[in-house]
């Protein structure tokens, strides 16, 4: 359903723009822009009456507004508000767009915890709406919408309500037969989501909009299996001269489970059906190792390689590893990544069109459009659950049908590849290369703070590096960011004129990040101190410590790939979680750190006892996002959607449901993966 924003009353040329801001282009894309939560409306509270320690709701208008700027990177906006009564104050920290919204005069709703402040009732980083004048608060369950800046809350709210409104029914996207228990027509289902009358209902809403889009996601997988099985693949001979070389050269011998890993790949590779096998294996167990074999495999018969992973510098680090490992065999291998100069860019295109390429490894650049290649016989794709389905389709659209690998150090349960990945071959490396020191690990409370300052300048001085992270949380992102860059200056005055200190965080530009990643990868900084996930993959061997502050906030599965981090060289590395949390779950969760250096066996921990999508954490799947399912909480109806989906597409055929369920499948995976899958 196409239909134009402005055909909503309300929604002038305006608000069409400040939807549009959001990437609203169309009332359906509007009427799945889902809530990011909720706010209980019931409970506006007189400022006199409030309570501290207490989560309320407070309406009143500006009368004064304060900018304070105690630090040089610290900015406080202090808003007074009266509801004729009482006066309470706003405090927000780093956020100084907000200043020009807050006019004196101006009616608030704000939403938040209540402290004691200084003479005054205090909410510090309130949720906040701007009023129109008449605009009359009900007493409700308000959604919360993510917004940019420039658009309100109201906007949405009211575009939303008003289209709803209008109108009594929604046609179903789920095809005719295929049909699920449910007591909520699909127009009823969007209107809970939007405006719950209660929380019972509004989950059970949410369930069914989340099975119609893993029902819509699955059928999406299918088709694409379905045609990528179709297709016929390059077929590779027995291992030849550059496999045996190679294996003669390397300085060690493959692991039981490498040989077996690229074992599977080789028969694969070998048959005439495109490979599409996930390799899964620990941080360092050595899967770039099998990666780089089966890449010549594909070589020696004659075909090119190409790698793909998320970022330049691991894209530089592989073509680095790359040239160690096999430099040796005379092969043209070529770096394309997005700073890749213009010029230097169209000779690759024409080699990798010609076939004078072998190997390009790089980045999200390989996917432009320009890239062709003459005999594209292997993609294999690192960290893949990086990329989206979208992007692993475009790519496999290069050649007639390559053969795929996929590799991941995430573990992930067998329950949700399955589900999640469906058909997909897998391989698992679970042993290490030998000799490898477990990183010692170590939970500990601020109190060592001291100890551990002395512990990191001691490393140093052997010419050791320290990683030091921060977590950054989305509910409270600028405090996060001000604890960081405050620790960040502590540690640099505290190592002034003896060590670098660096900082890295999610709200720099890519190629800032990259810069600082980099010049902590060519040692000219020694203590890194970051607030996002550091780049996955990236090696750092001289690397000796990583420690993590506020550890309680991570899931174990990342509490491991970070540690993974170091370890990678010869000297003994560990591993510092420091948490001032009291409660029995997180330190019993800090304890299996310390015990176990099993990634497969942290995350089921993760599952046992989060039981939810802590496992992915920020990580995407692999697949379009997903906007109402959770992928953990919701397997079982993953499940049952894909039984349905399969029992579907057998029914009607392959060439009915491609045509059913277009629509919903460019919504949801966009224009490429529509694009290859109807080509
Ligand atoms: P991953 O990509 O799985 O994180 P890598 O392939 O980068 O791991 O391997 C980590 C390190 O271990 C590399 O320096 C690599 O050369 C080395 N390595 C890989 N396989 C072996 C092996 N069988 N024996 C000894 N060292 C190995
Ligand atoms: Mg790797």
């Amino acid at each position: 359903m196409e239909e134009a924003l402005q055909t909503i009353k309300g929604v002038g040329p305006g608000r069409e723009r400040q939807l549009h801001k959001l990437g609203i282009t169309s009332v359906s894309a509007l009427l799945t822009y889902f809530p990011r939560g909720y706010e209980e409306r019931s409970k506006v509270v007189p400022i006199a009456q409030l309570e501290a320690g207490q989560m309320l709701s407070v309406v009143g208008q500006v009368v004064h507004v304060a900018e304070k700027r105690p630090r040089s990177r610290l900015w406080i906006l202090e808003v007074q508000v009266s509801d004729g009564v009482g006066r309470l104050k706003l405090v927000f920290f780093n956020q100084r767009h907000k200043k020009a919204q807050f006019r004196m005069g101006q009616r608030v709703f704000a939403y938040g915890k209540v402290e004691r402040g200084y003479g005054m009732w205090q909410m510090n980083s309130p949720q906040v709406d701007f009023l129109a004048k008449e605009e009359v608060i009900h007493p409700s369950i308000v959604p919360v919408y993510p917004l940019v800046e420039g658009v309100s809350q109201f906007v949405v709210r009211q575009s939303v309500a008003n289209w709803l409104t209008a109108h009594a029914e929604l046609p179903s996207i789920i095809p005719d037969g295929v049909s699920r228990k449910s007591f909520l027509s699909r127009y009823e289902a969007v209107k809970e989501m939007h405006f719950p009358t209660s929380s019972k209902r509004q989950e059970e809403a949410r369930q069914q909009l989340a099975y119609e889009e893993l029902f819509i996601m699955q059928t999406g997988l299918l088709l694409l299996r379905a045609q990528e099985q179709d297709g016929q693949a390059p077929q590779m001979e027995a291992d030849g001269r550059l496999v045996k070389a190679f294996l003669q050269s390397i300085p060690f011998q493959l692991t039981g489970d490498q040989e077996k890993a690229y074992q599977e790949i080789a028969l694969d590779m070998q048959a005439k059906r495109p490979m599409q096998r996930l390799l899964q294996g620990d941080v360092g167990s050595g899967k770039t190792v099998v990666a780089f074999l089966s890449l010549l495999k594909v070589v020696e018969n004659d075909y090119q390689g190409a790698l793909m992973v998320p970022t330049e510098i691991l894209a530089k680090q592989h073509r680095e590893s790359f040239e160690d490992l096999c430099g040796g065999l005379g092969l043209k291998v070529v770096l394309l990544v997005g700073s890749t100069k213009k010029k230097e860019k169209e000779a690759i295109y024409q080699g990798l069109a010609e076939g004078t390429i072998d190997i390009v490894i790089g980045t999200h650049a390989l996917l432009q459009d320009m890239v062709d290649f003459k005999r594209l016989g292997l993609v294999v794709i690192d960290e893949q659950h990086r990329f989206g389905v979208e992007q692993r389709a475009s790519l496999q659209r290069k050649g007639i049908s390559p053969h795929v690998l996929l590799m991941t150090a995430t573990p992930i349960p067998r329950t949700v590849t399955l589900s999640v990945y469906g058909d997909l071959e897998i391989s698992l490396i679970k042993e290490m290369p030998p000799g490898r020191k477990p990183v010692k690990t170590y939970a500990v409370d601020s109190s060592y703070e001291e100890r551990l300052l002395i512990f990191f300048a001691k490393e140093m001085a052997q010419h050791h590096q320290v990683y030091v992270v921060c977590p950054l949380v989305e509910e409270s992102e600028t405090l996060d960011l001000a604890a960081a860059e405050e620790l960040y200056e502590k540690l640099k005055v505290r190592y002034k004129n003896q060590y670098e200190v660096g900082l890295v965080h999610g709200r720099m530009k890519t190629q800032e990040k990259e810069a600082v990643m980099t010049a902590f990868h060519e040692g000219r900084i020694q203590l890194l101190v970051s607030t996002t996930v550091i780049e996955v993959g990236v090696n750092v061997p001289n690397a000796t410590i990583m420690c993590v502050v506020g550890a309680e906030r991570f899931g174990l599965s990342q509490l491991h790939q970070l540690r993974g981090r170091v370890g990678r060289g010869q000297a003994q590395a560990y591993c510092i979680l420091v948490s001032d949390s009291k409660g029995s779950e997180a330190r019993q969760r800090l304890h299996i750190m310390e015990t176990t250096q099993d990634g497969f066996k942290l995350a089921e921990e993760d599952l046992l006892i989060r039981g939810t999508g802590q496992l992915f954490g920020t990580m995407q799947h692999g697949l379009a996002d997903l906007r109402v399912a959770d992928i953990i909480k919701d397997l079982p109806l993953m499940v049952e959607a894909r039984a349905d989906a399969k029992r579907y597409i057998k029914r009607v055929g392959l060439a009915e449901a491609k045509v059913t369920m277009e629509g919903e499948l460019r919504n949801r995976f966009g224009a490429a993966f529509v694009r290859v899958l109807y080509a």
